[in-house]
């Protein structure tokens, strides 16, 4: 049986960099079910569809076939794909964050992800990140985490990779989109985001990266020796 491992928490908690460094360690596939998410509102965004237009998001989707959003893993490194376009670079944008933010609210889209999420975890030893992945996605992960920090720390680290980036919106901007976004996460009707009652939390304020990574991996190799 493959090993699941499950983290689930807020934007910008760590999640993806300390996932796919404890990943890489344990020789275990990173899958980041966000690109997901961002993939659908890239498409969508693309159409000149909102992301929040239930109706006509769920209406483009039913018209896609199911294998149109996919991951794939080259040398390890998780690509996400729109048909067989190579979307992993531009999905990365605050446009792009709050329209996965928007989507991923619509029954449609999470019912249209759900079995490609599964089906990854049935087949390989992963560690699998997003907002519903111990809750909903991977029930009976071997270990679920819940990465979390302070919005301003979160806003801080998110304003510094931005800064990297022409035109980065002012911090107060960044912290007012990850505070809108946990709204939006926490507050959905389906699947929102919550720690799992089984699962382990991690706060990572006070710890830097290479402390953080150290701590999800002493929680997996207690959990899985
Ligand atoms: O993790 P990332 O910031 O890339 O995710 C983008 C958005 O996708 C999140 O704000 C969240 O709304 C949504 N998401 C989700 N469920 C997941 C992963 C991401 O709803 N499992």
């Amino acid at each position: 049986m493959p090993i699941n491992i499950a983290i689930d928490g807020p934007s910008g908690a760590g999640k993806s960099t300390i996932a796919r460094a404890a990943s890489k360690r344990l020789g275990f596939i990173y899958v980041d079910t966000g690109a997901l998410y961002r993939a659908v509102a890239c498409h969508m965004l693309s159409r000149g569809i909102s992301a929040d237009d239930e109706e006509a998001v769920s209406a483009e989707l039913a018209g896609l076939g199911e294998d149109y959003f996919s991951l794939r893993f080259i040398d390890g490194v998780q690509h996400v794909f729109c048909g067989e376009e190579d979307v992993s670079d531009k999905i990365r944008t605050p446009e792009i964050s709050m329209g996965a933010s928007n989507v991923s609210a619509i029954p449609a889209v999470r019912k249209y992800l759900f079995e490609l999420q599964r089906k990854i975890a049935r087949e390989n030893n992963i560690i699998m990140d997003g907002r519903d992945i111990g809750t909903v996605v991977l029930p009976n992960a071997d270990l679920k985490i819940y990465l979390t920090a302070s919005a301003e720390e979160r806003a801080n680290r998110r304003f510094k990779e931005l800064s990297a980036k022409k035109d980065c919106p002012p911090y107060d901007k960044v912290l007012a989109d990850i505070r809108q976004r946990d709204y939006n996460d926490m507050n959905r009707e389906i699947a929102p985001l919550k720690q799992a009652d089984d699962a382990v939390l991690a706060d990572t304020s006070e710890l830097n990266f290479e402390e953080a990574t150290e701590l999800v991996l002493r929680l997996i190799r207690e959990k899985i020796g």
